[in-house]
């Protein structure tokens, strides 16, 4: 789906997608612009799945023996699923995030994630995906069951609407400007000196400051 698209798309709020008669709408894909508020981090990051079917491998009886009974499969695929806390304006939901939109959002895969980068444990988010809490974005859901949906699709919010409690401009520049002028009089009411005579003044700070940093960039 491209960008105009995306734009145009009916976009429902939360409070309408929790309201879903579910029955009705399981193959429909509605779309909605929702902040990934949180990582539900006691539902783990990923599992270990059927390479063709995807479900999670079950432990054969009286076996330690990972299969998919279906697939007759033993070997298994690290495979992502984390479960996100969605908000917009009026209400919260439960997304979760698997296969390739996953991979996608998160620029790597859940094998090297785990694998090359070492990051095993179930229960420990990595900062791949804890990256993501904060962000707006606009979400292709599939309805579950209630408060929970399946992402289809994520994809970058470029309408990049404005948060209604941002200041305007009009108050906070003048502010600034008037702050930086004092500063720069703070600066200016200082007497100029000689930095090798003053170099041992105990009251001179901002001396001292200046003399630390060169020292610093010196390392550097
Ligand atoms: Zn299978």
């Amino acid at each position: 789906m491209g960008v105009q698209d995306l734009e145009t798309v009916e976009k429902l709020s939360l409070s309408d997608l929790n309201l879903l008669d579910t029955t009705d709408n399981e193959e429909q894909l509605k779309y909605c612009r929702a902040t990934l508020k949180k990582i539900v981090e006691e539902d783990g990051w990923y599992y270990l799945g059927c390479p063709i079917c995807y479900k999670q491998m079950r432990k054969k009886p009286d076996s330690e023996l990972l299969i998919c009974q279906q697939h007759d499969m033993q070997h298994h695929k690290y495979t992502f699923r984390v479960t996100l806390l969605i908000e917009d304006e009026t209400d919260q939901a439960h997304a979760v995030l698997m296969g390739k939109e996953a991979e996608e959002i998160c620029g790597i895969s859940c094998e090297d994630l785990i694998i090359k980068k070492n990051c095993k444990n179930q229960r420990i988010i990595p900062q791949e995906i804890l990256q993501l809490e904060g962000q707006i974005k606009l979400l292709k859901l599939k309805p579950g069951t209630k408060r929970d949906f399946l992402i289809k699709g994520i994809y970058e919010d470029v309408h990049k609407f404005t948060p209604t409690q941002d200041i305007e401009p009009t108050t906070s520049t003048p502010n600034k400007k008037i702050f930086e002028k004092k500063r720069k009089e703070l600066f200016k009411a200082k007497p100029s000196k000689n930095p090798k005579s003053d170099n041992f003044e105990p009251s001179d700070q901002s001396s001292a400051n200046t003399s630390a940093q060169s020292d610093i960039e010196d390392l550097i």
